[in-house]
């Protein structure tokens, strides 16, 4: 340091050294009237690293040479001023330059002008610290602003004290609330964005009594958001001096949370429930019934050939089918029903509060919804489906077995020809070892001898005549006794062996019919044809020949066939049966109703009988939905020139109302059962002697 010395060291009063040598600052004495330094205590060197020597007699502008300290002086030596009191910079003896916090101050003396005391206080620690708590500070705020969540810091009385962006953004408070800082203001517009203001406030009033509280819950704003809130209090040494909040939208959390739970709800294609929550369906509906013992249904239903369509147009198209039935389906049902797509082309449907007759009422109300054709680009066609139902209770008692009931049922309709339904049948020969007993002993019964066949008689509603037979097997077994062909029949259409005991019936029943010509008695023969017979290459060749063997005319045999018979493969079907009905041979469609076919759609086949399904004339002449659509097939059938028959007939008042709609003949208990063919000749001799007598005596 090289600081100019005056020729002459000012002459310093002693009693001022000690005195100066006693304070904890820096300090200098200044003669106030030549402006050199006169004294310099202890401190003074600590501080600057100069030895009092080096200061003694220097002036006073050469040691303090920031702009402040030149017209501080130029002032004082002027008579203006009488002190400064400021953060300054001062030169260390090494040449740095360090803060010192610097007071001048005037000493009056009795003589003289007096002298200036500067006493300096080194701040280098402390704004070191300032400045290490500034980039704190800086670092903290970004951290704040940084964050996605929004951040509100309140003292103990819940008055604001900082903030972030993001809160105000969340909370959209207007910027000349938050710049205005009016705590009541921001409150007030939180409480108003909440939907409950009330429970909010009260529940920010009860965090705020308890200081030590951490807190976490979620707010619903009036437009729709969720706030997470999380509260925690915040610490000075060691006592809660306020509280922070942090603030998240859960908005878009809550909706990705919901679409997840959706789509594992749904099925991607259709938009419908998938399996999964049909299933939970179910368990509630399972609930729901016991509780209200009101019952419900669940249908399976699944498109017959399905796959056809989407090998010969795509799966694109196939697709968009899957998309028209899902619809149709839906538009089929009602509101509180639910249509669920198990995959595939597989559907079901869960029927609320139905019984058996309300879930039939359902499956033929989809039957109806199918069969309008399908149009897309400028294909048309037609989708016919197979139902299986189950009912609960009785079909099963979880979700699982009711959708294996409605399943097996579904199965067993595609079994016997598809497109139509049927219910669930708890089956007594359920294991497949019995199932395979079954089969085994039906081969034996066949060998030996043991079916027989019955023939039902059939009676015309005008004259009272019998004009027909239906012929049904009967088979004794010697161990299981009487076996109901509704038992054995499915069995045997499983294992396909029912090709073999369909020939035998069909020999049968043509040289029953031969014979009973040769008596002179001209009684048709109507022999029940399963699915797989029908489909065999050479059917139409096996039915001419069991006519040529008995030398019976084509006229006298019919053959019941059922509606989905004639859906499945429909042109295959459609050749067969022309090359049977130019044979000569009768055909009927048995069970009518039950499977879905619009009549307009039969129109192209060669058939001159509709069989009304016995399910229908339970109900006559009470029940108005049977009553109607037992009309309406009389008038169709009639309107198309076929001959309509009515099965199941077992009381007089049936017989009149069928009689009343125009139908033409009838069979049922009401006339006999099926008879053993002995029994039927004496039936139908003395019936058909004692019309004509009746006809006689009219006359
Ligand atoms: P299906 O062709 O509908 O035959 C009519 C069924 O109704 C017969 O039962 C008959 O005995 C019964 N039935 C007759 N009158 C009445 C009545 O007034 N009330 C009621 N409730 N029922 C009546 P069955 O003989 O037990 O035959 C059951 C089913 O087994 C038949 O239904 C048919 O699908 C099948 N089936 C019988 N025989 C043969 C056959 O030779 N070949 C084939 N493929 N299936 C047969
Ligand atoms: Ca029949
Ligand atoms: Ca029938």
């Amino acid at each position: 340091m090289n600081l100019a010395r005056p020729a002459l060291a000012a002459s310093v009063p002693s009693p001022f050294q000690a005195l100066i040598d006693g304070l904890q600052e820096a300090v200098w004495l200044v003669d106030a009237a030549t402006h050199c330094v006169v004294a310099v205590n202890k401190m003074s060197q600590a501080l600057l690293g100069l030895p009092s020597d080096q200061l003694l007699g220097c002036a006073i502008d050469s040691l303090a040479t920031t702009p402040e300290d030149a017209l501080f002086w130029m002032d004082a030596a002027a008579g203006g001023r009488d002190g400064l009191h400021t953060d300054t910079m001062i030169r260390h003896a090494d040449g740095r330059m360090m803060w010192v916090a610097r007071r001048v101050t005037h000493v009056p003396q009795a003589q003289g002008q007096g002298l200036w005391l500067i006493a300096m206080q080194d701040l280098t620690a402390q704004r070191q610290h300032d400045e290490e708590r500034e980039t704190l500070l800086a670092e903290l705020r970004a951290t704040l602003e940084s964050t996605a969540d929004g951040i509100l810091v309140t003292d103990l009385a819940g008055r604001m004290r900082s903030f972030n962006q993001r809160f105000a953004a969340l909370w959209g408070i207007p910027e000349d609330l938050l710049n205005e800082r009016n705590d009541e203001a921001v409150q007030a517009w939180m409480r108003r964005s909440v939907i409950d203001g009330p429970a909010y406030a009260m529940r920010l009033a009860s965090v705020q009594e308890s200081p030590l509280l951490q807190t976490s819950d979620n707010i619903r704003l009036i437009d729709g958001r969720v706030l997470e809130r999380v509260s925690l209090p915040q610490w000075s040494r060691g006592r809660p001096i306020g509280r922070v909040f942090s603030f998240r939208d859960l908005s878009e959390k809550l909706a990705a949370n919901q679409r997840i739970e959706e789509l594992s709800h749904t099925d991607m294609l259709s938009g419908l429930p998938n399996r999964r929550a049909l299933a939970e369906r179910l368990d509630y509906a399972q609930a729901m019934a016991r509780r209200e013992t009101s019952p419900f249904g669940l249908l399976n239903v699944d498109l017959d050939r399905f796959k056809q369509i989407n090998d010969t147009l795509g799966h694109s198209y196939g697709d968009r089918v899957l998309k028209e039935v899902a619809l149709r389906l839906k538009e089929s049902l009602r509101e509180v029903d639910t249509v669920a797509r198990l995959g595939g082309d597989e559907f079901a449907l869960l029927i609320h509060q139905a019984d058996a007759r309300g879930a039939e009422h359902a499956a033929r109300r989809v039957q109806e919804a199918m069969s309008r054709p399908f149009c897309f680009d400028t294909l048309s066609f037609t989708v016919t489906c197979s139902i299986g139902i189950a009912l609960f209770p009785g079909d099963g008692n979880s979700a699982e077995e009711l959708l294996a009931s409605a399943e097996r049922a579904m199965h067993w309709v595609k079994e016997s020809g598809r497109s139509a339904f049927r219910f669930h049948q708890p089956r007594k020969d359920v294991d497949l070892l019995s199932r395979m007993r079954l089969d085994h002993a039906m081969r034996q019964a066949l060998q030996e001898h043991e079916f027989r066949l019955h023939y039902q008689p059939q009676v015309a509603l005008g004259t009272g005549e019998v004009i027909g037979a239906e012929a049904l097997i009967r088979w004794r077994d010697p161990l299981r006794g009487e076996v109901p062909p509704s038992e054995f029949i499915p069995v045997a259409e499983e294992s396909g062996f029912i090709v073999a005991i369909g020939n035998w019936v069909l020999q049968q029943a043509v040289q029953q019919a031969a014979q009973w010509r040769r008596q002179g008695l001209r009684i048709p023969v109507a022999v029940n044809v399963s699915a797989l017979q029908f489909q065999q290459a050479q059917f139409v060749e096996t039915v001419a020949q069991a006519l040529r063997a008995a030398d019976l005319s084509p006229s006298l045999l019919e053959l019941e066939l059922t509606e989905s018979i004639l859906l499945r493969d429909a042109e295959e079907a459609l050749l067969r049966l022309q090359g049977l009905a130019e044979l000569g041979v009768c055909m009927s469609i048995d069970d009518f109703g039950t499977g879905y076919s619009s009549l307009g759609y039969l129109k192209r086949f060669p058939i001159q009988r509709l069989k009304i399904d016995k399910s229908f004339v339970r109900g006559l002449p009470g029940d108005a939905s049977d009553a109607g659509i037992v009309n309406a097939i009389i008038q169709m059938g009639r309107a198309l020139n076929l001959k309509v028959i009515a099965e199941g007939v077992e009381s007089e008042a049936q017989r009149e109302f069928l009689q009343r709609c125009g139908c033409h003949e009838y069979q049922g208990y009401l006339f006999a059962p099926a008879l053993e063919g002995r029994a039927f000749e004496e039936r139908v001799m003395r019936q058909n002697k004692a019309q004509v007598r009746l006809l006689r005596g009219g006359a």
